[in-house]
């Protein structure tokens, strides 16, 4: 390839690694501190850190890419900034559905294939849901995923299409786990409910308690290491809590239901878009999902 060519490929790959961070609220490439301030409005950053960005970008040698160098390195999360709650804490949970009883236990392993499951829901009409649906969202990725990503239920761009997370949110989501060095297609991404709720509304509790049966038999037969629950509504029904999102967020806890799996509460996507000054928050706690996936926790 001819050399100016190759430099200015190795530009716009830069810049599309820029814009991932930037999006997710990162303002200082390879040095991000939990005790920095809250990000700054997306374009005055731009302007802010242009210059040397810029400098760093048209220099480049040619056997230095730059994507590597924007990538934070690993060491940098602060083990002090990591919270592994004891069972304990974990038991102390308010029950969702006001009981103080665990939920039972689900086999630790499941002989089921997630087609089994599909192939169980069917046309699925136990809950009201399904009148106002136009296609049903099981879920996608690879069965045997290590990371799985739940939500809450589809939006109007899932029930069109059948897919999970494939609107504005969805597309911020894919961004996520890029950002953390996977592919959309080596996790998992599924839902609580799998029919639309009406106007985007939180699932209710007679339909959540109808579907969720198959978000566990989905879990059961995926067997992940790390659930990444995203927002209050998956968070709540994954935990069987009521605590909020704000005090469980970035905290691992133990999955009730099958031992040895983890689940990390975060912020939506949605909710991100809605509230960008959150993405720094929600960077942190994808940084954790990316040690432990990769044994440093
Ligand atoms: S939300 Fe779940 S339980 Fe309700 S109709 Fe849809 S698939 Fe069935």
């Amino acid at each position: 390839m001819d050399p100016q060519e190759e430099l200015r490929e190795l530009i716009a790959q830069a810049k599309e690694h820029l814009c991932y961070y930037s999006e997710l609220g990162l303002t200082h490439v390879g040095e991000i501190s939990p005790s920095a301030a809250p990000a700054a409005k997306f374009e005055d950053r731009i302007a802010k850190q242009a210059p040397p960005a810029v400098s760093a970008l048209v220099e480049p040698k040619r056997q230095e890419p730059p994507a590597p160098a924007i990538i934070p390195p690993p060491q940098f999360i602060p083990e002090s900034t990591i919270t592994m709650p004891t069972k304990q804490e974990n038991a102390s949970v308010v029950s969702l559905f006001g009981e103080t009883a665990p939920p039972p236990a689900e086999t630790q392993y499941s002989n089921e294939t997630l087609e089994d499951i599909r192939r169980d829901l069917g046309d699925c009409q136990r809950c009201k849901l399904f009148s106002t649906r136009t296609n049903l969202v099981f879920g996608e990725g690879a069965p045997r995923a290590e990371l799985m990503f739940v939500g809450e239920g589809p939006g109007a761009d899932e029930d069109a299409t059948g897919r999970p997370f494939v609107g504005r949110a969805g597309q911020l989501l894919t961004k996520m786990i890029e950002a953390i060095d996977l592919k959309r297609e080596d996790v998992y991404i599924a839902n609580v409910v799998k029919s639309r709720p009406p106007g985007n509304r939180a699932p209710e509790s007679d339909e959540v308690r109808a579907c969720i049966p198959f978000l566990f038999r989905q879990i059961a037969a995926i067997h992940p290491k790390l659930i990444v629950a995203l927002g209050n509504p998956a968070m709540q029904a994954l935990l069987d809590t009521k605590i909020g999102i704000t005090k469980m967020r970035g905290n691992f806890q133990d999955y009730p239901r099958i031992s040895g799996i983890k689940v990390l509460p975060t912020f939506h996507p949605a909710y991100l878009l809605r509230s960008p000054d959150k993405k720094r928050e929600a960077w942190e706690d994808l940084k954790k999902v990316r040690a432990f996936l990769r044994g440093e926790l």
